[in-house]
């Protein structure tokens, strides 16, 4: 297809990062659909973690199915696009190897320490609340997007996190594309955003749907959707709705990168979009949904007890129950073979939703998920996420 951005609203810009040393500057790469100002909008961005590509795809065909609409006229809202989030973890090659996920330089996890600025907009919003929930949208969006943009980022990743959130912190929608080591499709939501948000794990035939009011570590989903409900317990006398549907999306397995899936996300997300008006158009039926949300803390995160081999006995999407093995660790270098093979039980029933891709583990590594009904009593008021 040849894009010409002149018969379309189609914009890109390009956000140059902090030059971190001599001779180097990376970009971000910014593309919009929509009117400025139009509502609903949507943010959508992608690899994160940088080793994370099936988003990448994702995106490249969603850009080709908007800007059909766009051509046709049928964009009434706006949609910005993100398919680069992190050019500075892509730069990260070690030896041939691209290695994501954390900061080489301090090993900080990229999808960890957004700025929180729940504190500065309560100051700055606190006299002007009324009893009008789209007048309490609209001012704390405002004062949202001021106190990002007063954020200090000095570095390079600092930087690009604050942009990241500046991008995203007054959309109506805000899209996380990730994905896990072996995995079906997968969405984290905020609490407080279902059952109303149920329609974007149907329409992407989710197989889990895990919620979370604060998982810990302040994640990019949660420093653009969380502010809501945290600025809505602060200040009860007031309607605060959560008006940032915000998600992680886990397109399955990092080696799950072909056209007919992306094309069958891509073509999810946009029938989204459509059901919720940012486009013109026919969403279709909304299909059903496909396993019950379950809290984050229900979430067997099964870890490794001793050193070995790992063979996994389910795979995901399986459905387990509680008690039921899971997978084996072997020991290659056991003494007696009747000794040498571990087995390893679910604590809960549930589907087990991702596993290692490695196959040899250290003990103590998390090696599977399994989404239970019920918070686990070790995973309430804790970190709930992974490293
Ligand atoms: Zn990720």
């Amino acid at each position: 297809m040849k894009y010409d951005n002149a018969m379309s609203t189609r914009q890109i810009d390009s956000i140059s990062l902090p030059v971190t040393s001599p001779g180097t500057q990376r970009q971000l790469k910014v593309i919009r659909y929509g009117n400025p100002g139009a509502r609903p909008s949507a943010y959508l961005q992608t690899a994160l973690h940088a080793d994370e590509i099936p988003g990448m795809l994702v995106l490249h065909h969603l850009d080709g199915l908007l800007y059909e609409a766009d051509k046709a006229g049928n964009v009434s809202g706006a949609v910005v696009l993100v398919p680069v989030a992190n050019p500075v973890g892509l730069s990260q090659y070690i030896r041939g190897h691209l290695s994501g996920r954390f900061e080489l330089g301090n090993g900080v996890n990229f999808n960890r320490n957004y700025p929180n600025v729940t504190d500065e907009v309560a100051n700055r919003v606190s006299s002007g609340l009324s009893h009008a929930a789209d007048e309490n949208v609209a001012l704390i969006r405002q004062h949202v997007s001021t106190v990002v943009a007063e954020h200090p980022a000095p570095d390079e990743v600092s930087f690009m996190r604050k942009t990241l959130l500046m991008l995203a912190c007054d959309a109506d929608i805000c899209l996380d594309l990730h994905c896990d080591a072996e995995a079906v499709m997968h969405v984290y939501l905020g609490t407080p955003l279902w059952p109303d948000a149920m329609d974007l794990p149907a329409q992407l035939g989710s197989e889990a749907t895990l919620l979370a009011e604060v998982s810990g570590g302040h994640p990019f989903d949660e420093a653009a959707g969380g502010i809501w409900w945290s600025l809505a317990k602060r200040f009860p006398d007031f309607p605060i709705p959560p008006a940032c549907l915000s998600a992680t999306v886990e397109l399955r397995g990092g080696r799950n990168v072909s056209h007919g899936l992306a094309r069958r996300d891509a073509d999810n997300l946009f029938r989204f979009l459509i059901r919720r008006g940012l486009i013109e158009g026919d969403p279709g039926p909304l299909p059903e949904l496909l396993a019950a949300a379950m809290p984050l803390e229900g979430v067997d995160t099964v870890q490794a007890p001793c050193a070995g081999v790992v063979v996994y006995l389910k795979e995901p999407g399986d459905h387990v129950t509680a008690g039921e093995a899971v997978l084996e660790i072997v020991d290659p270098w056991s003494d007696a073979p009747d000794s040498s093979v571990t087995r390893v039980c679910s604590r809960v029933s549930g589907v087990m939703y991702s596993h290692r891709s490695d196959r040899l583990t250290r003990p103590g590594q998390t090696l599977c998920r399994i989404a239970g009904a019920d918070p686990l009593p070790d995973r309430v008021g804790v970190n709930l996420l992974s490293d």
